[in-house]
């Protein structure tokens, strides 16, 4: 029987890898196993709920296609996380030598163990930690953002999931983790959870919270002060090192050196580091060229625009933290409306509930998007729809609009309506029918094969790649 089950799993991996890279490959499938297979499902044993998530958030159609393609049609895939022994997640153990970092402190390829981040020599804390700061200064620690507070949905919990695994492991598990995603997503709360997380658990490692531009302004300051080796020994010695919005490194040819240079040194003495960046490394060139051979040590999470039932989750949460409370109707109307950025909704919230303490009157309908204009107006500004992809796709192809929904076919057209129905499928929420239905009325299948088709393209044409992502920043801008 279970002779029978890796074989079929054998099958089914052989389409998978189609759609990915090797490395990806190895990484997410190399370790999972086919425990049961029957007419309606297929059960997976992965050694761990982060290998769970990101087989669902990212590759989840990738592997329905697989097994329609070996078994006729399709199945539920279940998961069935194993611990193993030492009931630790090890992510990315299995046929990868070296790159995952043992949290039993078996020796990969990479000799040295990490040390505990806790056992690292006491050192008087910088400021700018929560202990000294716990102010809401830009570059301070902000005492809300704890893991506590992050509500959890389908756009962020894998992010959840790796920044929870890091302050649990710090260094031992993925180093550097890179999480990326639009403003206002929760990178920052995310990342300052780590810090408050790895501090309340060990409370003499050394966690320095700190944003690229402060990162570059304090190395301006030291070049202009000789100070430069006080500068160094501080950010090379801290045990988690979190750095905000590295895309601001772009350009800055010599605080980005120095940062790189900072960057070996933790990475090489096993300390932990965290990124954030409104864009995915593969766009941040120079960084990436840099950084990327120690990416594979490490890992991207993507955070993404939460669903409307993640975003009211948000709203009650932050009602209930601030002691208010607004009508389920207005509550409804909030989460349905501003859906791209967190921030905003937090601020739409603060204003009607200001409004309602402050004066006697309803907030009925008009009045609520009255007091919200501008927000609901930058809001929609940011929404992606299909129509806005089918724009920009024809545009960037130099191809008519009326082709994206027309049925002819030249590789010419065919293959930018393929991309955008990729796009479509990735920056809104339509399923493979609605996207279908949007261009000429398709079927899901045909949208299925053109987002594979694209991925797989995508995977062995880094030009394909980076114009694909450069189509995205301009939909998402
Ligand atoms: P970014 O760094 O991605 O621009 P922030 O981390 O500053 O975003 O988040 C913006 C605001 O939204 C913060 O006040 C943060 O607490 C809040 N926020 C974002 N995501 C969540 C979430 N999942 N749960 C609770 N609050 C969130
Ligand atoms: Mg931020």
């Amino acid at each position: 029987m279970t002779n029978a089950l890796d074989g079929l799993w054998e099958k089914i991996c052989d389409t998978v890898r189609l759609g990915m890279t090797p490395d990806a490959f190895q990484r997410w499938f190399a370790p999972a196993r086919l425990m049961e297979a029957n007419e309606e499902s297929l059960t997976l044993a992965v050694p761990n709920s982060i290998q769970q998530l990101w087989i669902e958030s990212n590759y989840a159609s990738l592997l329905q296609d697989a097994i329609i393609v070996t078994l006729g049609d399709r199945r539920t895939v279940k998961f069935r996380v194993e611990m193993n022994g030492a009931g630790t997640p090890r992510p990315n153990a299995a046929g990868h030598g070296g790159h995952a970092v043992d949290v039993n402190g078996t020796p990969g390829s990479r000799s040295a163990r990490p040390s505990d981040p806790a056992q690292a020599s006491p050192a008087p804390r910088p400021t700018g930690t929560p202990a000294a700061a716990g102010s809401e200064t830009t570059g301070g620690f902000n005492p809300k953002y704890v893991f506590s507070n992050f509500v959890v949905g389908t756009s962020n919990q894998f992010a959840h999931a790796a920044a929870h695994a890091v302050a649990e492991n710090p260094a031992r598990i993925y180093n550097p983790l890179f999480i990326h995603g639009g403003v206002g997503l929760g990178k920052t709360h995310l990342m300052q959870a780590i810090g408050h997380h790895i501090l309340a658990h060990r409370k003499k490692a050394r966690v320095l919270y700190l944003s690229s531009e402060q990162f570059t302004n304090e190395f301006i300051d030291a070049i202009q002060q000789g100070t430069l080796t006080k500068f160094r020994r501080r950010y090379r010695q801290a045990d988690v090192l979190l750095i905000d919005d590295v895309q601001f490194f772009a350009g800055k040819e010599r605080s980005q050196d120095e940062f790189f240079h900072t960057f070996n040194a933790l990475f090489d003495g096993h300390r932990q580091i965290v990124m954030t960046s409104d864009r995915p490394p593969s766009e941040m060139q120079k960084l990436e060229a840099r950084l990327v051979s120690r990416f594979e040590w490490g890992i991207a999470a993507e955070m993404q625009v939460p669903d409307v039932e993640t975003r009211t989750a948000i709203l009650r949460h932050k009602m209930s933290q601030l002691q208010v409370t607004l009508p389920d109707d207005v509550v409804r109307f909030i989460a349905e409306r501003i859906s791209n950025n967190v921030r905003r909704l937090e601020g739409s919230l603060l204003r009607l509930a200001s409004f309602a303490s402050l004066s006697n009157e309803k907030l009925t309908q008009p009045r609520v998007e009255d007091l919200l204009r501008d927000l609901l107006q930058e809001d929609a500004h940011n929404q992606v729809t299909i129509d806005k992809i089918q724009r920009v796709v024809a545009e960037h192809f130099d191809v008519r609009l009326a082709d994206m929904t027309s049925k002819r076919r030249p590789a010419c057209i065919a293959f930018p309506r393929q991309i955008a129905m990729h796009l479509a499928r990735h920056l809104t929420r339509a399923s493979f029918s609605e996207i279908g239905m949007a261009f000429g009325g398709r079927d899901h299948g045909t949208v299925m094969h053109a987002c594979k088709l694209i991925t797989g393209r995508m995977n062995d044409d880094p030009k394909l790649r980076s114009s694909i992502l450069v189509l995205e920043s301009r939909l998402k801008g």
